[in-house]
């Protein structure tokens, strides 16, 4: 039987790759086999060296997705290199403020580039996937706050939490056309998004007293689930929201 992990022979797109879960994203896609189309607007040399010593191949497009602007441009150059098959929508920001405060420039920012931004990507990826009938996997990064409310974070939640909701409503349209639309959502890890939360003791401590697992997320714990969700093993696998989360919302 072949192996239903394999993504040898197959293209993702990961956005945000650059660095913390993109990166640990694209290095376990990429030593599962598939080549790695990396996209972001900082330099990633770095991925790069790391996905070519797993043996596959690496393109990087450089793009701001703050915008819709850039995504003719980067689907003609993710394109180039043949068909994409798979697509990680990682990239994403997170502000923080009380919400009795909360801005309108922190609030499009966050919606522009977790929900707006993310939407408009998958819709030009799955035009291309379409056409041709040989589907492809769509892995949306998600959050606990696509389950749970948090505090200081009006519209990281808002994004997460409709980023969940339109996993659903892909999932729905598209998985009879063979596409599986899923998410994964990350508990608390050690990357640039919870630095803040890293260096208040009083939280840091709360948010670990809370893991189960007894420690911060690594990266690199993150990369099975989207090996998984990019593979043939999860065929019938449609619109879930996959917690990586050390069991977190267990407790
Ligand atoms: P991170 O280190 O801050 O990574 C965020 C990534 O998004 C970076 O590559 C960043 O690029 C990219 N990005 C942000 N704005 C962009 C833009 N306008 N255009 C292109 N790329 C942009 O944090 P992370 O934890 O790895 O975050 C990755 C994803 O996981 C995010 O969607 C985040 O919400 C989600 N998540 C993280 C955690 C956690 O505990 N760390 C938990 C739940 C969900 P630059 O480096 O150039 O800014």
């Amino acid at each position: 039987m072949a192996n239903p992990f394999d993504l040898s022979g197959k293209r993702a797109l990961v956005t945000g790759a650059n660095t913390g879960l993109g990166q640990a994203i694209a290095v376990s896609l990429a030593q599962a086999g598939a080549g790695i189309i990396a996209v972001g607007r900082s330099a990633m040399d770095e991925t790069g060296d790391l996905v070519r010593k797993a043996g596959a191949t690496f393109t990087e497009v450089r793009a701001d997705l703050a915008t819709l602007e850039p995504i003719a441009r980067v689907m003609e150059e993710a394109g180039a290199g043949g068909r994409i098959d798979i697509l990680v929508n990682n990239a994403g920001i997170i502000r923080r403020a009380d919400a009795i405060d909360f801005t309108e420039a922190d609030w499009d920012a966050v919606m522009d580039v977790n929900l707006k931004n993310t939407f408009f990507l998958t819709q030009a990826v799955a035009r291309q996937m379409l056409p041709d009938g040989k589907g492809g996997k769509v892995i949306n990064i998600a959050s606990l706050l696509s389950f749970q409310g948090g505090i200081r974070i009006p519209s990281y939640t808002a994004s997460k939490s409709g980023l969940a909701g339109l996993t659903k409503l892909l999932a729905c349209e598209w998985a009879s056309k063979g596409i599986n639309v899923n998410a994964i959502a990350p508990g608390y890890f050690v990357t640039n998004n919870t630095s803040a939360l890293r260096a208040d003791p009083e939280r840091s401590a709360a948010i670990l007293g809370r893991i189960p697992a007894g420690h911060w997320g690594q990266p690199s714990e993150l990369g099975g689930a989207a090996v998984f969700l990019a593979a043939p093993a999860s065929d019938y696998v449609h619109g879930i929201v996959l917690p990586v989360d050390g069991g977190w919302l267990a407790r």
